[in-house]
């Protein structure tokens, strides 16, 4: 990574997808676009995010993430045995039918909206899953670059629907060893080719460690009927991830958790801090931990003090879902009660999750995403000031 300055300015992913980028993304899906023609509306749209993110000031930038579907169900696309399936879809498969509908109402989640991947056949990494957008990305620009991917817990646990992947693989482990080999082999090629930061998101980390081992609160778990005590799954969780990046030198690694990024209604997200999750964090060989504060629903920072040293905090200082813009000085209180315990050289200032989580429901527009973006830059630079390194 080029020299960076202190308190780097970056976003967790997402950025709001525009109406043209949402109907091709639609028209694709249903075979009414070549793929040629959706790639030309993409590309226009990755350009249009680049460019707000560097007017904005924003130093590790993405694509935003313009050409998925949403943050985890594009794999489909790109993993042979998976196939793309609407929730609505789902309900047809899943076990418990009537509390998984019972869950999508409850959670103001649109059914036929949210797409999801499952297994349906042995998995193949046919094509790369995000080394083709990287590339597009870095001939455009000299700044810094972010990739996310989905986490491998993510994936294990949301694409595994009984009556259509028991018989390929019999058990979450048995997907698990496949889902690794196919994100450390996105991981290496994204290194290979330049890329600065590979982020790993495990939003559902949050809902295992709040639920007890038969409570479902996201609709993401929602398909699995088998689970494991919290502590078992969160190990199980931590084994996948170490797996997927352990000795992978000469790119930076990290893991994002945050409590689902939907609805702008606040009230149907999970709440708690991320106390309950430390330990596992502990254990876990990635450089940089994402995570929310923005809100309430967060806890204390001070939660992040029993991080080994060395590790890095993204921290949220941004809501996605709200239009009011914080002010630079909100930002830098925040910053302010890390770095009381936490060196300045290990803090980054990030939203607390993408815009554009899922393509037909962008949690804000791109104009109010600029703003925030724009804030965290204030906020940097008054940072830099009191540290003694203006940029
Ligand atoms: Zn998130």
């Amino acid at each position: 990574m080029g020299s960076l300055p202190l308190f780097p300015v970056t976003v967790v992913g997402s950025l709001p997808r525009s109406k043209p980028m949402q109907d091709a993304l639609r028209k694709r899906q249903s075979g009414r676009m070549t793929e040629a023609e959706f790639q030309a509306v993409a590309d226009v749209a990755v350009r249009e995010c680049l460019n707000m993110q560097i007017a904005a000031g924003v130093d590790i930038v993405s694509d935003g993430e313009q050409r998925r579907d949403n943050f985890y169900s594009f794999v489909a696309e790109k993993v042979e045995g998976v196939r793309l399936m609407s929730l609505a879809d789902m309900l047809e498969y899943v076990e418990d039918k009537a509390a998984f509908e019972r869950l999508l109402n409850a959670l103001d989640v649109p059914a036929f909206a949210i797409k999801n991947p499952v297994v349906v056949g042995k998995l193949r990494r046919a094509r790369p899953l995000a080394l083709d957008d990287f590339r597009f990305l870095k001939n455009l620009t000299d700044r810094a670059i972010k990739v996310a991917l989905p986490g491998p817990y993510l994936l294990t646990r949301s694409m595994w629907v009984k009556s259509l992947s028991a018989d390929l693989y019999p058990t979450k482990e048995a997907l698990g060893e496949d889902v690794t080999r196919i994100l450390r082999e996105e991981l290496i090629a994204l290194r290979d080719a330049g890329c600065d930061i590979v982020q790993f998101d495990e939003p559902v980390l949050t809902e295992v460690a709040f639920a007890g081992p038969h409570a479902t609160h996201t609709f993401m778990c929602a398909a699995l009927s088998e689970k494991s005590s919290p502590e078992a799954e969160l190990s199980f969780a931590v084994d996948l991830l170490n797996r997927v990046v352990e000795g992978v030198e000469g790119v930076k690694t990290a893991l994002h958790v945050c409590r689902g990024n939907w609805s702008r209604n606040e009230s149907v997200l999970l709440q708690g801090a991320y106390d309950p999750l430390i330990p596992y964090f502990c254990r876990m060989k990635v450089r940089q931990f994402v995570l929310e504060y923005a809100t309430e629903r967060a806890g204390s920072v001070e939660a992040l003090a029993a991080l080994p040293e060395d590790r890095e905090i993204g921290l949220g200082v941004c809501n996605p879902r709200t239009s009011e813009i914080e002010t630079a000085e909100f930002i830098a209180a925040k910053a302010r009660s890390l770095l009381k315990f936490r060196p300045a050289e290990t803090l980054y200032l990030n939203p607390d999750c993408g815009f554009g989580t899922f393509a037909d429901r962008p949690v804000n527009t791109l104009e109010t995403a600029a703003m925030k973006l724009r804030a965290l830059h204030d906020a940097a630079q008054v940072l830099r000031a009191e540290h003694g390194r203006g940029a």
